[in-house]
């Protein structure tokens, strides 16, 4: 099967590794050159609203998917007319605003922060005393890894946080004093049936992935139970087709929905590694109609982004149990280059050698 992917980062170069295993080809809409996905299929380097660059992308293609989900959801419905595109525009859409994927959590029964759209200063104030203080002020749009964001302690934040982000719609939520940061990775194929990865404790660093435990320590059965059956009718209603990322916080045992991903994510870069079949297999698996695969883990793993530069590998691998990916990418600070997944025999072992790697990626 041919398979076309819209944007050629570190995520489509997953996808196509693990989906060249399985005989499938690829090809990739990337504005950008050089990419990651350079040397894996045919790149076609153009703007996402570049109508004949979507049409040569579609052309001869099984199925079109994303690796980037803030491509406009124009070019998507231009795509689907065409070929069928998995997960389906519309989740696209619900993904690239905060106040459309707020409700979209409320509607499946997912806890969330309590939440207020904002247009005007007029409305912040209001949102305000709806929500109450401290509370975090979003974009509604385009904002990723902490960025477009502000938090409010007191009345006197709100005047500085409207002239740090007022002029663009704006999402006012409740602050929440969250233990720990999860992630669930469902996917759902295109027969309906859908499996979950383990839960997942992520750590930020200046808003970017730091690291990944898998699964989560410490995960009460009926709470990750709950969780999936909610991400379950999620994915139902929206009759979703691929791999399905949702960021949670872990609020003393209660898991309130932050944002969705409706892609491949970050947070199961180690299902590469320490699950039975990773998530790029698995979202491949879902848009091809194919079977999907065990999403179970293997045992103890953690992952490590590695963020501007590479340590050298020989120290790396001085480290038992470390799995090396990269990403083909130029050093630049901050930037994820490549990530490395440890397993081992329990979880105190993995926690030692995700510590070990940490160091040499500090320093
Ligand atoms: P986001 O861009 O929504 O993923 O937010 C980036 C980071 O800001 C999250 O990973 C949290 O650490 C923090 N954050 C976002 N929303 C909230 C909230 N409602 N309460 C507390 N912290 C938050």
């Amino acid at each position: 099967m041919r398979v076309g992917v819209l944007g050629g980062g570190q995520l489509g170069r997953m996808l196509a590794l693990e989906g060249r295993r399985l005989g499938l080809s690829f090809r990739f809409l990337e504005p950008s050159s050089p990419s990651p996905v350079d040397g894996l299929g045919e790149v076609i380097q153009a703007p996402y609203d570049d109508r004949a660059a979507l049409d040569r992308l579609a052309h001869g293609v099984d199925v079109v998917t994303y690796e980037f989900e803030n491509v406009p959801v124009d070019a998507a419905l231009h795509l689907a007319e065409r070929v069928p595109v998995h997960p389906a525009p519309s989740a696209l859409r619900v993904a690239q605003d905060r106040l459309l994927e707020k409700e979209a959590f409320r509607d499946a029964d997912l806890d969330t922060p309590a939440f207020r759209a904002v247009e005007t200063l007029e409305e912040l104030r209001e949102a305000v005393v709806d929500v109450g203080l401290p509370a975090v002020l979003k974009t509604r749009r385009f904002g990723y890894d902490g960025k477009g964001q502000a938090v409010l302690r007191s009345e006197a934040d709100v005047a500085a946080a409207w002239d740090l982000l007022g002029g663009v719609p704006l999402l006012l939520e409740a602050f929440v004093p969250f233990r720990r940061e999860l992630s669930i990775l469902g996917v759902r194929g295109r027969n309906g049936s859908s499996a979950f990865y383990p839960l997942v404790e992520n750590v930020h660093r200046g808003g970017i992935l730091w690291t990944s435990v898998a699964p989560a320590l410490d995960v009460d059965p009926a709470l990750e139970r709950d969780a999936e059956s909610h991400v379950r009718h999620f994915l139902d209603v929206h009759d979703y087709v691929g791999v399905l990322a949702i960021e949670l916080f872990d609020v003393d045992g209660r898991l309130m929905a932050n944002e969705m991903a409706p892609r491949v994510h970050n947070s199961g870069h180690w299902t590469l590694d320490g699950a039975v079949t990773s998530q790029f297999e698995n979202h491949l698996r879902a848009v091809c109609g194919l079977p999907l695969g065990s999403t179970a883990s293997r045992g103890p793993s953690a992952m490590l982004n590695l963020l501007g530069d590479v340590p050298p590998l020989a120290d790396v691998f001085r480290v038992p149990g470390a799995h090396v990916h990269l990403y083909d990418k130029a050093p630049r600070p901050g930037r994820k280059v490549g990530h490395v997944n440890v397993t081992g025999a329990d979880a105190a072992q993995v926690s030692e050698r995700l510590a070990a790697l940490e160091a040499l990626a500090a320093s």
